[in-house]
């Protein structure tokens, strides 16, 4: 076992009855910022099934032209998002001053609470951008918090290989005792990149009440009876008496296993805003046009 942290913690997560996969899910190619391709993972009619997560956006391409335009100047409001990138280099930069490069295996979390405009603009002309945009829904009490964000380096997120050489990266939460590089209090998210060798299983366990889904990025994996194919997301069944899922790969595969604490609030959502009710997106936008939607203190 290999591991950037300390191996004190580590200990082996016992399954005895893995959820079932429930849907495949593959996803809609789109545009998104100044004409930037990718595909739109998690879509906004899969908010409640999968609540608390609003949108996975996967984005992978050696084509400049598909990457080049990034996103200029946009403003969010009520959630969080979670930018990890598995190649390449973005700038990004906010109206409150800050500004932070986002690299190979890096991950931005941000949380725009009660808002931000930010751009994020790629810092390469040519070679590969390849990676992942979640957004992670506030409680209706944090939506108006104040924002906030922090830049992961690549070195600085906990990673351990499992005795079956499963490579695990905790980006949030908690697996096989080791803490993830963020925790959060209400939502409890648990974001794990999963390299998986050959023939092997991975094992994390779940409370059966919270959603979960899994998005395979390299090769195949298999889920109880179900084989899940590259670029395809599994959201797992909420199967009661499931203590947590088994993974497997006959082949090398990649995966993310995403899951959260459902919040059970009304969902209102007009682009980059995400409140509860409509009345406060109508505030969001008039709070955008009058310029009042700034991260100052
Ligand atoms: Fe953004």
């Amino acid at each position: 076992m290999t591991l950037n942290t300390t191996t004190a913690n580590y200990r082996p997560e016992i399954v005895a009855h893995s959820r079932s996969v429930e849907q495949l899910v593959a996803g809609k190619a789109t545009s998104d910022g100044a004409g930037v391709k990718l595909t739109r993972v998690l879509t906004q009619p899969l908010q409640h099934r999968l609540d608390p997560f609003l949108m996975l956006d996967a984005f992978g391409t050696d084509q400049p032209e598909d990457y080049i335009g990034g996103f200029p100047d946009h403003p969010h409001r009520g959630f969080e998002t979670v930018t990890y990138m598995l190649a390449g280099r973005m700038r990004h930069r906010d109206s409150a001053g800050h500004e932070g490069l986002l690299q190979n295996g890096g991950v931005q979390w941000m949380t725009a609470g009660r808002g931000v405009i930010h751009s994020e603009l790629p810092e390469q002309e040519e070679g590969r951008m390849e990676g992942f945009q979640l957004w992670l829904n506030l409680a209706a009490k944090d939506k108006m918090s104040a924002p906030w964000y922090r830049d992961i380096q690549s070195a600085d997120i906990p990673e351990f290989t499992t005795p079956e050489g499963v490579t695990v990266r905790a980006i949030a939460g908690t697996s096989h005792g080791i803490a993830g590089a963020m925790q959060r209090d209400t939502t409890q998210p648990l974001y794990l990149d999963l390299h998986l060798p050959a023939g092997a299983s991975f094992a994390q366990t779940l409370p059966p009440g919270f959603n979960a889904f899994v998005f395979v990025y390299r090769g195949q994996l298999q889920i109880g009876d179900k084989l899940v194919p590259q670029q395809r997301m599994a959201i797992l069944k909420n199967d009661a008496g499931s203590d947590g899922v088994i993974l497997h790969a006959e082949a090398p595969a990649r995966a993310l296993l995403i899951a959260g604490q459902p919040l059970g609030e009304p969902i209102a959502q007009y682009g980059p805003f995400v409140m509860n009710t409509q009345e406060q997106i109508f505030q969001a936008i008039n709070d955008f046009n009058a310029g009042r939607l700034v991260s100052v203190e």
